[in-house]
């Protein structure tokens, strides 16, 4: 699974000889961990032309300075952007300054919903989308562009605060949708015993059910959401118990052994959760690959089964139930195969595709009816056993093919779930954030 390349790169003479080649310079990327919790150096706030808004107070919770000196994170606020000429801004804000962003830095473009009576707006912040992800494409270094759509950012702090943090080190060319604060969706910030949510484990004293995470990105996942303060139910197949009981032994939940195509499969889960749910990950999928024409049904069934009917089956069954708690999350797992299609995946790419259909069309309603929030995660090329498996050339490419020029690792995929899990993620509702380090697939 080693990426010997990204290591051939990181020595000197790996570098001379790539460069010559023209061959892609990946950066090993800056990722979280307790003792780099921040991206390390300031903040620099831009605003193309006039801004209304007040981004101070949420910024200066980023836990990155205003200092002077290279920056490692910019962000441009672009919310005031309403025509073609404004967009003239843009440039002139970040010309200057994209050359002295660090590495691993970040840019955080910032733009409004689009205006559905005034085209020349919706033209002019639509024009922000392609203007991310060129730049996201060209910028290098390991270095990410994503643009927010907000109105108020209060509302975006938790979505700001990850992007602008080394735990998105993956997500790049990203158009994220931040509604308006909704009463329901933020999940009390105060516990039952009338303790705040602590920042630093912004889960403390909820329950979080993640499925197919005795192993690769699920148990990425378990792992971070316990981090974070969650109790974690660990559900994988009877096969896989040992491993499961082992992920929820190191990190203090339970293992939950259960076929999520199983019949009965909603109902073991509520049961399970006696005291409800805060978060439910979709996580559990399979692939059974082979080009249409020599696909048996065998081989399409269990792929839609597994990946789409059953979750639909039971979201429907724990939101009916009532398991899943006012300001709870369901994280859905898509995948970019579900978004741009992929030769031999017509199973999987519709069972994500499915996925990314549920999403759109439940988020809404879910958060009305229930105060919970749906989203989807969709990675791109990450490292598991799932594409260790891959053949070596088709590895490569899955894992040059990007930005980033890398694969992901599952804590990627993880981070990006933490985040829209988290309690004061209730404005993020119906997105599908791709963990794909910006692929060419379906970019
Ligand atoms: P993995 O095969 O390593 O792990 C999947 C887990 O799901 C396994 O532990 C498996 O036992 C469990 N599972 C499978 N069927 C189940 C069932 N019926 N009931 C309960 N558990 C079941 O896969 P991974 O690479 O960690 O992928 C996790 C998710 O991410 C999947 O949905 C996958 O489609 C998606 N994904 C992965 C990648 C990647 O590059 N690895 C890319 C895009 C999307």
């Amino acid at each position: 699974m080693a990426d010997r390349y990204l290591r051939f790169t990181g020595t000197a003479p790996g570098r001379f000889l790539t460069r010559r080649l023209g061959l892609p310079q990946p950066e090993p990327l800056r990722r979280w961990s307790p003792e780099h919790p921040a991206l390390p150096g300031p903040l620099l706030h831009l605003t193309a032309g006039k801004s209304g808004l007040d981004l101070a107070p949420v910024l200066a919770r980023t836990g990155l300075t205003a200092g002077t000196g290279s920056p490692a994170a910019v962000v441009l606020d672009a919310t005031e952007v309403r025509d073609v000429g404004a967009l003239a801004e843009v440039h002139a804000a970040l010309h200057p300054v994209v050359r002295s962003v660090a590495g691993s830095g970040r840019v955080v473009v910032l733009g409004a919903p689009l205006d559905a009576d005034d085209h020349h707006q919706a033209a002019a912040q639509q024009a922000l989308e392609g203007f991310t992800r060129s730049l996201g494409k060209e910028i290098g270094r390991g270095r990410t562009v994503n643009l927010v759509r907000l109105t108020d950012p209060a509302a975006a702090e938790s979505t700001l605060r990850f992007l602008l943090s080394p735990k998105s080190a993956y997500v790049s060319g990203q158009v994220i949708e931040v509604g308006p604060a909704a009463p329901d969706a933020d999940a009390p910030a105060v516990g039952a015993l009338g303790v705040a949510v602590d920042p630093d484990r912004p889960l403390a004293g909820r329950t979080a059910l993640v499925t197919g995470a005795a192993r690769g990105i699920g148990e990425a996942v378990a792992e971070t959401l316990a981090r974070d303060g969650a109790r974690v139910v660990v559900l994988d197949v009877p096969q896989a118990e040992a491993d499961a009981r082992r992920v929820a032994e190191r990190l203090g939940g339970t293992a939950l052994a259960l076929d999520i195509t199983a019949a009965d499969a909603g109902r073991r889960m509520a049961e399970a959760l006696p005291d409800g749910l805060d978060v439910l990950v979709h996580n559990a999928g399979v692939t059974r690959d082979r080009r249409l024409v020599n696909m048996p049904a065998e081989r399409w069934s269990p792929v839609l089964e597994v990946n789409l009917a059953s979750v639909l089956r039971s979201t429907d069954e724990l939101l009916a139930a009532g398991t899943l708690k006012r300001g709870g999350r369901i994280v859905a797992t898509a995948s970019i195969a579900g978004i741009a299609g992929n030769a031999g995946q017509t199973n999987y790419g519709a069972s994500k595709a499915g996925v990314v259909g549920l999403v759109r069309s439940l988020a809404p309603r879910a958060l009305a009816e229930h105060g919970v929030t749906v989203n989807a995660v969709a990675p791109g090329f990450i490292e598991t056993r799932m594409t260790a498996a891959v053949p070596l050339f088709i590895r490569e490419a899955g894992r040059r093919m990007n930005s980033l020029a890398q694969g992901g690792l599952p804590a990627d995929v993880a981070e990006t779930t933490a985040w829209l899990a988290h309690p004061a993620s209730g404005a993020v509702n119906g997105q599908v954030v791709r963990v794909c380090g910006q692929s060419l697939l379906g970019a």
